[in-house]
This record gives structure tokens, C-alpha cells and sequence, in this order.
């Protein structure tokens, strides 16, 4: 089949690589030159575990190509897959659908034959409907169908992810259109489950599971500060619970919030929309407020781990919203220093992956250091905010002739509080007293 994605990022590129991987034909398109020109000369724009060697083999076998003409490649296509951001709106905080609008404007005319369009960005319910409008305003004469096929993948995983999906949500509302979505992914056919809905339930399942996990998160965070304050082990919680199949034990790891380019954004969308339709989701609205306090408690943490120390110094370890993605969107560790610096607290950080990414947002406020001992020099306080395996092989020996105080406030629990203790550290992890 051939395809054509319209937005390069995170999700167009893995999705991308992943349907070559199967033989499709597929085109990236990207608004951004500087992007396609990269991905031209055969280097991935972000990391993401596994992704490079997809890309550059599909690349070289002429299955992935890259192109900044809509024209291009939506001309050739069975198939046109938007994966454009859908940024929370400056003001209101729904998702702001401009990139959508333009997405769906721009290819309207270049649609030839019987072509699917499938929206893979997460939008509210009803954005399928503006955007049918769209193409036919446009091109009144196109013969097409736009079908709704929410993403799942997680960062750090995005590869795993299309290869082996839950489930493969369709939401189309005719019968030839989800076929083609079908013959897309016949590979999965007999492995993995198809669910077959309207439209707008497609795009409302999206929200729902983002909105749950959010919340599960938020759920877990909160009974970790209990369970600090009552003696209880949070990690013993949280085992004896998530066994109970009703519940599962994904997402209940306590940590310093929710981050990432969709839990924060698609809360608030999805609390937005509910508003419009004069519904109050209780439940997200307190996670979504709990979850920003729950940055500010974390960094308190440190203020009272520094208290009374001149010109105090924190070695930060890990930017990344979580391990396996150089992401830095809405990750915790930037809010986190963030509200340090207002705090006039000298900032030293390592990330294995992320450095780049956290440069675009920090700039020189803090400075980067090589690797992990280098952040540490000098330092009064540790402190972990991204759960990178690397972490855990940090000889404590060495880590403490480089501080000036040894404090380490492990908010991912990444390491044995024992073992940091032995070697005379003071060890404060989340979720345990
Ligand atoms: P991203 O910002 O990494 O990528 C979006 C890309 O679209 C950018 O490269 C941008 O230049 C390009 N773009 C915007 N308008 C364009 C246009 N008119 N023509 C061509 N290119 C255009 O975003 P992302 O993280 O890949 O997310 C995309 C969508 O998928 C969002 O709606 C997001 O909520 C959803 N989603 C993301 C994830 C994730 O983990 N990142 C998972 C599931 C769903």
C-alpha cells in the first residue's frame, strides 16, 4: 500500500518506520526542511530505543521516504496519516487543532482517487467531522473517507509498541474505509485484536485511556505519601494490588508526576471538552491539580534537604520525562529545576540521552555535565528524576568523595536505600518512610 504521514515527529516517524518494516510504500512529510533534510541524509531527529536501525534499513531498501511536498506524496497515496501535534492551547488548554485544520486544508487538493485519511494525532470528538469539511470545501469533488486510528505507543518504546500493539482501535463510519485500514495492517490480523467503532468513539478512547492512566499515576503518588507518613511500603502496596487483574500492575510506580508530550495535554483537553458539553470530570480535574502540586512538593523536598546552606548546589540525574526517550516535553525534571532556580539553587545535570533536548529548554540556566560523577562534583544534594538503568551503576564510593554533603533524594527509586546508606549517604525515596 502506499502511505503517506503527514508530520515527522515522534509519532509519524516510528509509525512510519514500522509500516515500511511491513512493505508498505511510505512518505514522511514534515513542514520543517531542516528535518527532512536530515532524515534525507539518513539520521533519525530524535531517539527512541530501536528506531535508528527501522529507519535506515527501510530507508535503504526505498520502502521510507522523505519529502516537504504534500503534493508529492498525498498524490500518490491509498492512504494519508495525520500525525501533527496537538499542542494544549495557550490560553484554554484544549487541544488546539490549527496544525489539524492545516494539515487537512493542505493535502485536500492533492487527493487522486479513492484515498482514506486517518487521523493518528489525538483530537477531540467531532475533529473528524471538521475535518471531512475541511477536505470537501476545498476539493468537493475528492473521493474519500477520513477514519479515526487513535496511537497507543509509549516513548521509550515506540518500536515494541507497533510490533506489538494491545489493540488496533479503527474508527471509521463506512465499511470501504476500514478495510483499507484492515489490508494496513494485515500482518496483525490473527494477532492482535481490531476493535471496529464510529468515529467519534475512536476519539474518545484515546482520551479515556490517557485520562485513566493519568489518573492511576496521580492515584499511586498519592498513597506513596501516605504510605511515607505510616511506615507502609509503597512498592509492597503496589505489588499486592496491581495482582488483582481488575487492576493490573502497569502504572503503579510513585514518582515525582506525570509527564510526557500527552498525559499533561490530553487531561486538560479532555477536561476542556467535557466542560463545553456542561459535564465536570471530577476525578480528572483533581489529578490534573494534583499532579502539578505534586512538582512543587518534589522540589520542596530539595529546598529542605538544602535549608540553611550557602550558595547550595543539586546534581540532577536525568531530564527525560522518562528512560528510553530524549523527550524533554512537560517532563517533571524541567519543572522541577525550574522551580529550583527561582530558589537560586546552583543546577549540575546528566542525562544519558536528553542533554540536547533539555539544552532547548533550559539553555544555560543549569550547566550539563559529561557523565555522572561530573555532575556530582561539588554537590550538597542528588537528586534522581528520570528512571535511565545507567543510574543504578553508580559506584557510591567515588559518588561520595565527590560530593560536599551526601544527600540523596532518589525520586524514582532507582536505588537501594540500604545500599546508600551503608556507604553513609542519607537516602530519601518516595514511598517508603
Ligand atoms: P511532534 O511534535 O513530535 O511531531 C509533529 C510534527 O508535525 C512536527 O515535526 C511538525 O513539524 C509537523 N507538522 C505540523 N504541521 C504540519 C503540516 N501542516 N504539514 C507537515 N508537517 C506538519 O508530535 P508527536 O509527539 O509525534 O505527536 C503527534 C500527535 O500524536 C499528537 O496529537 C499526540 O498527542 C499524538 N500522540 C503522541 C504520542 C507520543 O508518545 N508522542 C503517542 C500517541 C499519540
Amino acid at each position: 500500500m502506499n502511505v503517506a504521514i503527514i508530520g515527522t515527529g515522534y509519532v509519524g516517524l516510528s509509525t512510519g518506520a514500522g509500516l515500511a518494516e511491513l512493505g508498505h510504500i511510505v512518505t514522511c512529510i514534515d513542514r520543517e526542511f531542516d528535518k527532512i533534510q536530515k532524515l534525507k541524509a539518513g539520521h533519525t531527529t530524535f531517539y527512541e530505543r530501536g528506531l535508528e536501525e527501522l529507519f535506515y534499513k527501510n530507508k535503504q531498501a526505498g520502502r521510507l521516504l522523505f519529502t516537504t511536498s504534500m503534493k508529492e506524496a498525498v498524490s500518490q497515496a491509498d492512504l494519508v496519516i495525520i500525525a501533527v501535534g496537538t499542542p494544549p492551547h495557550p490560553v484554554t488548554k484544549e487541544a488546539d487543532l490549527k496544525y489539524i485544520h492545516a494539515a487537512a486544508t493542505e493535502l485536500a487538493e492533492f487527493l487522486r482517487g479513492y484515498t482514506v485519511v486517518a487521523t493518528k494525532s489525538t483530537v477531540p470528538v467531532g475533529t473528524g467531522d471538521d475535518i471531512e469539511i475541511l477536505i470537501r470545501k476545498k476539493n468537493p469533488q475528492a473521493d474519500f473517507d477520513v477514519v479515526s486510528l487513535p496511537e497507543f505507543l509509549r516513548e521509550g518504546f515506540a518500536v515494541y509498541d507497533f510490533f506489538h500493539p494491545d489493540r488496533i482501535i479503527v474508527g471509521s463510519n463506512t465499511q470501504r474505509a476500514a478495510d483499507v485500514i484492515t489490508q494496513l495492517y494485515g500482518y496483525f490480523s490473527g494477532k492482535t485484536k481490531f476493535f471496529y467503532v464510529k468515529r467519534r468513539s475512536a476519539e474518545m478512547i484515546k482520551y479515556a485511556a490517557n485520562s485513566f492512566l493519568a489518573m492511576k499515576i496521580h492515584y499511586i503518588n498519592e498513597l506513596a505519601n501516605f504510605c511515607e507518613k505510616a511506615d507502609v511500603d509503597i512498592f509492597e502496596v503496589a505489588e499486592g494490588m496491581g495482582a488483582d487483574s481488575r487492576i493490573g500492575d502497569k502504572f503503579l510506580q510513585p514518582g515525582p508526576g506525570y509527564g510526557g508530550s500527552c498525559f499533561p495535554k490530553d487531561t486538560l483537553a479532555m477536561a476542556y471538552m467535557a466542560r463545553q458539553n456542561g459535564v465536570e470530570l471530577s476525578l480528572i480535574n483533581a489529578a490534573i491539580k494534583g499532579n502539578a502540586a505534586r512538582k512543587k512538593e518534589m522540589a520542596e523536598r530539595v529546598l529542605a534537604a538544602v535549608k540553611g546552606i550557602d550558595s547550595p548546589k543539586a546534581a540532577v540525574f536525568g531530564l527525560a520525562f522518562k528512560a528510553g526517550t530524549d523527550d524533554c516535553r512537560e517532563s517533571p525534571a524541567i519543572d522541577i529545576i525550574f522551580e529550583l532556580l527561582e530558589h537560586k539553587i546552583d543546577i549540575c545535570a546528566y542525562d544519558p540521552k536528553a542533554m540536547n533536548t533539555a539544552f532547548g529548554l533550559l539553555g544555560n540556566k543549569i550547566s550539563l555535565a559529561d557523565d555522572m560523577y561530573a555532575a556530582l562534583d561539588g554537590a550538597d544534594v542528588l537528586l534522581v528524576l528520570t528512571e535511565w538503568q545507567e543510574f543504578k551503576t553508580l559506584d557510591f564510593t567515588e559518588a561520595a568523595g565527590k560530593m560536599r554533603r551526601k544527600v540523596i533524594l532518589d525520586f524514582r527509586n532507582v536505588f537501594s536505600g540500604e545500599k546508600a546508606r551503608q556507604h553513609g549517604f542519607s537516602y530519601q525515596g518516595i514511598g517508603r518512610k
